[in-house]
């Protein structure tokens, strides 16, 4: 039998996971760079709610963020017109062929995975004993994610790269063993700033640090500003090996992300001279997010307002699926299992 082609149905396929509220990090970190690569890719962009489940969590949040999260994407604009936006629940190939791949995946693998042993110990440091048979095999379903739309690109960031060369090597497992049919995904590095904390500028921003931490991507003007105003800038000279302190840095580069380089750059030169008032610098950052995010707060509110969200998400959803049912239509005569 002449070889299959490997066509692949998607350029980019990312996830994320719908957790309550996203922040600058998010948006900065991943978001925007999701909303830029449409100009360039066709791409395909995952709710997943399934990975939601391998942590303790309440049945009525899980709906309520999923739900939020597409509001949220389409506020930043994810525009389905351009992009197959999808609920990973309402795809049920993932979890089909996530069966499939587990059988090609060793408790090796699995075991090697850094992610299932931070994720394990912080259970156990909130004070929680179970750790789910899920946590351990997410990174399966993870590599069903994007194998199941034979994607070519998956944008990662360092902590996701080893999950990826487990994608890699299951598609290679199963296209040795049954024909191929899946496309090895290569990894897509996109510059994108890595936000720090605004109360300790040494530290990733992320909501589990606290609320003085991050800022949420639509939180209100007031508290907006509240927080930026009490951004620890520093204390004396800059850490040994670094040129700008930590704070400082920080709150430069999110004026840069915000699309104010040259006030950034100039506001550097003022501080190596030392003659930077920090008090401007809070200012500068704070009118940038709030002009950011009052925009993208005005479009959710209108989004939420609008259009029934639960069935336009089924509706994009179902695109999702053709995509996901046209490769499960090769998968399963492949591996031995009737269609369905
Ligand atoms: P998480 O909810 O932490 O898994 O993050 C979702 C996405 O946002 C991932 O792509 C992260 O890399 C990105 N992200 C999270 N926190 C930050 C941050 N402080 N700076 C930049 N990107 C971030």
């Amino acid at each position: 039998m002449a070889e299959q082609q490997v066509e692949s149905q998607i350029d980019v396929l990312s996830c994320v996971q719908p957790t309550a509220q996203l922040h600058i990090g998010n948006y900065f970190g991943a978001v925007a760079n999701w909303v830029a690569l449409q100009d360039q890719y066709r791409c395909a962009y995952g709710i997943v709610d399934l990975h939601a489940m391998t942590m303790p969590y309440e049945a009525e949040d899980l709906r309520r963020n999923t739900r939020a999260m597409f509001a949220d994407l389409l506020a930043c604009g994810i525009d389905p017109q351009r992009s197959v936006l999808f609920a990973q629940s309402l795809v049920p190939e993932h979890t089909e062929l996530y069966w499939i791949l587990g059988s090609l995946c060793s408790y090796g693998d699995l075991s090697r995975m850094t992610q299932f042993k931070d994720k394990s110990e912080l259970i156990g440091e909130r004070g929680g004993k179970f750790v789910t048979a899920g946590l351990f095999t997410y990174p399966v379903l993870q590599a069903a994610d994007i194998l199941v739309y034979r994607s070519k690109f998956v944008p990662v960031g360092k902590d996701q790269e080893q999950h990826l060369e487990l994608t890699r090597g299951l598609a290679h497992r199963f296209n040795e063993r049954f024909g191929r049919i899946f496309h090895l995904p290569r990894p897509l590095f996109t510059e994108t700033p890595k936000v720090m904390s605004l109360a300790d500028p040494t530290k990733k921003m992320s909501k589990s640090l606290g609320d003085k931490h991050f800022v949420g991507l639509f939180e209100e003007e007031a508290s907006l500003r509240a927080k930026v105003k009490t951004a620890v800038t520093d204390s004396g000279a800059p850490p040994e090996g670094m040129e700008v302190s930590p704070g400082v840095n920080n709150l430069l580069e999110i004026l840069k992300a915000c699309g104010q380089g040259d006030e950034a750059a100039q506001m550097l030169e003022e501080y190596k001279a030392g003659s930077l008032k920090y008090s401007l610098l809070k200012g500068a950052v704070a009118d940038a997010l709030v002009e950011l995010t009052s925009g993208l707060r005005e479009r959710r509110r209108e989004i939420l307002e609008g259009a029934d969200l639960d069935r336009a998400l089924a509706q994009h959803s179902a695109r999702a699926r053709q995509l996901a049912a046209a490769t499960m239509e090769r998968v399963r005569p492949a591996v031995g299992i009737p269609q369905a």
